[in-house]
């Protein structure tokens, strides 16, 4: 299987060199020339397997310089019992129609985790595959969740060394000392004076400067990143959209061949995507519903083929879902439109902020895409009836979708009798946005909200978030953002 450009431009590699590389060298996304299918029957076959044995084989039709051995190895490892107790992604019943796939059971309480336990494995096996002798200095801006995945998933991986940033006001108590107290010989996290913005804008200035990679170069190191945009990142995400359907036909909840719609919510538009690659091998997927906070760009664009960045950006209680630019949309462009037009596409998103798709291009996507919203008072107002209706706590990004789920089904007398809704991180990450949407009153201050949530509801701490606040700060070090180039060649120097 080989991998391409979604602007045209890219060459051609193999999956390592688009797990190592990353982005293409036309700034493209790589995609993989053709998509694979599932085959008549697979889906049973699929259905008797345990959740790494599922994983290996769907990675094996898409990373086929792999062999199947090593991807087996591999996803025993990442979704072993001891990384995500319980099993890695288990399906729960909202009422008839609803099923909460529950991605979050991995070691740092988000969906990331799926993604971030596996990559670096498949990363470490790209570089000897691609002959790499170098060091990877993979840098990591974070709005939160990233960060602390990224952190986990590489911590004493042989050949990488990893640097985080994050905005020093940016994230929750909870994201900070997540990171702060991070193990591992091989990490650096660093807090940034400014916002997320900043810190992606010094990474990217970083990652572009010839002189700080020649630096690296002459250190015996090259630059990598472990972003969404990665396909590293985005091929495990079609693992357990498959998954939730073998499971739902394991249990007789559905047949086989029945259909299903899929909601998630969504920020980059890279979780979604991986179900709209699950549909496209021949998961019997109905709709996919794009659920989005109160930064509405993608309802909008699903709604009018208009994707148009120039708004006021809302800071959420969803805040892994802040986002204007949706990179992944890109590849999603790609598929319906081509990569000429999804080059012209993303040159007007550069100079302009925005773009308008063809008709044509528009009513392909609406197909098999809608979108819906849900603002800060929904949001809290799902999170309480969910509760109140099936005992069921569910974070702030959770129940965007969950909300948005619903007016789907309040519209929609096609849909289908089932609908997946991915939950993307433990209700605890949020803990003093649940807490005071249940409560309606303050939440305590810091990690004392994760006690008091699970006082009022009788539902235990996540555990990888438990004793938080008794853990050894390791990384208390705030910068200047132009610092960011200084603490990179530190870490290369080894001082
Ligand atoms: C990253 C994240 C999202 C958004 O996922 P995308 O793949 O970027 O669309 C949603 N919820 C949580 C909790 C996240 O961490």
């Amino acid at each position: 299987m080989n991998y391409i450009s979604t602007r045209g431009n890219g060459g051609v590699t193999t999956a390592a060199g688009a797990i190592k590389k990353g982005l293409a060298s036309d700034g493209g996304l790589y995609m993989p020339e053709k998509l694979p299918e599932l085959k008549k029957g697979e889906i049973a076959e699929l259905a008797k397997m345990s959740y790494p044995e599922r994983a290996a084989a769907i990675l094996s039709k898409f990373l086929t310089d792999y062999t199947y051995e090593e991807l087996l190895d591999d996803c025993t490892e990442a979704y072993s019992e001891q990384r995500f107790p319980g099993g890695a992604a288990p399906v729960a019943a909202l009422g008839e129609k609803m099923r909460i796939l529950e991605l979050w059971h991995g070691p740092t309480a988000a969906f990331k985790d799926m993604a971030l336990q596996i990559m670096p494995r498949l990363f470490v096996r790209a570089l000897k595959k691609t002959g790499e002798d170098k060091t990877a200095l993979i840098l990591v801006a974070t709005s939160g969740d990233t960060g602390k995945a990224a952190l986990e998933g590489y911590k004493d991986v042989d050949g990488v060394k990893i640097a985080v940033f994050y905005p020093v006001d940016g994230v929750s108590r909870v994201q900070m000392l997540q990171m702060a107290t991070q193990e591992g010989g091989n990490v650096d996290v660093f807090a940034v004076k400014g916002n997320f913005d900043d810190a992606q804008n010094g990474v990217k200035k970083i990652f572009s400067d010839p002189e700080m990679i020649k630096t690296l170069n002459d250190n015996g190191y090259f630059f990598s990143s472990a972003n969404s945009i990665n396909w590293g990142r985005l091929a495990p995400q079609i693992v357990y959209y498959i998954s939730a359907y073998c499971d739902l036909v394991a249990e007789e909840d559905i047949a086989e061949g029945d259909v299903v719609d899929v909601c998630v919510p969504t920020g980059n538009f890279g979780n979604i995507f991986a179900a709209y690659i699950a549909k496209q091998m021949g998961l019997p997927i109905g709709k996919l519903v794009c659920a989005s906070n109160k930064n509405n760009i993608l309802t909008d664009f699903l709604r009018t083929g208009v994707y148009d960045r120039n708004r006021v950006f809302h800071t959420t209680m969803s805040p892994s879902m802040d986002i204007l630019i949706s990179s992944n949309l890109e590849r999603l462009l790609y598929l319906v439109a081509g990569s000429e037009e999804t080059a012209k596409y993303m040159n007007e998103l550069q100079t302009k902020g925005v773009y308008k798709v063809s008709d044509e291009v528009m009513a392909k996507i609406q197909k098999d895409f809608c979108g819906y919203y849900c603002d800060e008072e929904n949001t809290s107002e799902t999170i309480k009836n969910i509760y109140t209706s099936y005992n069921y706590l569910a974070d702030t990004h959770s129940s965007v979708a969950i909300s948005s789920a619903k007016q789907y089904l309040a519209d929609e007398k096609n849909a289908a009798k089932r609908i997946i809704i991915a939950s993307t991180a433990s209700p605890y990450k949020f803990a003093s946005s649940v807490y005071e949407a249940l409560k309606a009153e303050k939440a305590p201050e810091g990690t004392a909200a994760l006690d008091a949530l699970s006082e009022l509801t009788g539902v235990e701490v996540t555990a990888p978030l438990a004793g938080l606040d008794k853990k050894t700060v390791r990384f208390s070090r705030v910068i200047e953002k132009d610092d960011m180039p200084a603490v990179a060649i530190e870490i290369v120097k080894g001082k």
